[in-house]
């Protein structure tokens, strides 16, 4: 039987450094500052800015939220983001996606400033991360790293297989694991013997976005297993990409959901601010 990979634990733990650096700051006069934006009324993502904005109170960073009418127009949206780009008391930019449809998303990514892109969605940061020089993490795919760290195993020659192909997980995370000498594949839609493939990875990272996809069978025996996708079944639950109940069967650890992946995003999101506060004062 696998063990479990407590998200809850590891991101408590990365909570809890970045209160006592935020407390070290405070101390030398510096406020951290994590602007939210959030335009229309979808409940999924008021539940996300809600649990932000918490995140930020408990690590002792001011929040400033902007929740904007569904009618914001696309050039009131980008003046926002340009006054908040000015804002001193703003060390990250948060615009929660998706935003309503006439407003272009990209326009929005591209327009907040890489010193404060806190998402690390701005092309400046994606090629920094292709690069492997980056100050900012992309959110999802860095609470994986540490959930794989905190294993304890080595992720070097390990056959890494990355399920997905988004600009925000699975593309992102290839790179980190790429960074740490993983040999990785990564697999979508089109992919030919995903079946195979997966059953060979000793590291398997699940962000496809359907429940259950990962059955008994991709997994190898000891791999460790991490399942980012988050899906709202008809009954009303959440469930992973994984099929949990045959895939920890054979795993050696595996992350559950909830609370696995889901609450080191938010934590790799606070890590984030502060070393954006931390670069802007000199301080790293
Ligand atoms: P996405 O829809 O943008 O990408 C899904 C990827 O899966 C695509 O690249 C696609 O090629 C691949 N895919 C689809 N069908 C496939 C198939 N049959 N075989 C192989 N690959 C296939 O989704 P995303 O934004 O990357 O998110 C993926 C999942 O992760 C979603 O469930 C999402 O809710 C979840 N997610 C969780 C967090 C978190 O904090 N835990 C953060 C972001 C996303």
């Amino acid at each position: 039987m696998a063990k479990i990979i407590s998200g809850k634990e590891v991101s408590a733990k990365v909570k809890n450094e970045v209160k006592e650096k935020t407390l070290e700051l405070k101390n030398k006069g510096i406020e951290v500052g994590l602007a939210v934006v959030i335009v229309g009324d979808d409940p999924a993502s008021r539940v996300y800015v809600n649990n932000k904005k918490k995140a930020c109170e408990e690590v002792g960073f001011t929040s400033y939220e902007y929740a904007l009418p569904a009618e914001t127009t696309e050039a009131e949206l980008l003046a926002l983001v340009d006054k908040l780009n000015k804002d001193d008391k703003v060390n990250g930019i948060l615009v929660q996606l998706p935003v309503p449809k006439h407003i272009n998303e990209t326009a929005v990514i591209n327009a907040i400033s890489p010193d404060k892109d806190v998402d690390a969605f701005h092309p400046v940061n994606v090629g920094k991360i292709m690069i492997g020089d980056y100050a900012f993490l992309p959110c999802t795919p860095a609470g994986v790293m540490e959930l794989i760290d905190s294993t304890g195993v080595e992720i070097a020659g390990k056959s890494c297989v990355v399920i997905g192909r988004s600009n925000i997980v699975g593309k992102p995370m290839s790179m980190l694991l790429l960074h740490r000498s993983g040999t990785v594949t990564i697999c979508h839609s089109k992919t030919k013997n995903l079946k195979e493939i997966c059953a060979n990875a000793d590291i398997l990272v699940a962000a496809v976005g359907r429940p259950n996809f990962v059955t008994g069978d991709m997994v190898k025996e000891g791999a460790v297993v991490i399942d980012v996708g988050i899906n709202r079944l008809e009954n009303g639950k959440l469930c992973g990409d994984v099929n949990y109940e045959e895939a920890e069967k054979k795993a050696a650890f595996i992350t559950p959901v909830p609370g696995g992946v889901g609450p080191m995003t938010i934590a790799m999101l606070m890590k984030n601010t502060l070393t954006a506060a931390m670069i802007k004062n000199n301080l790293m």
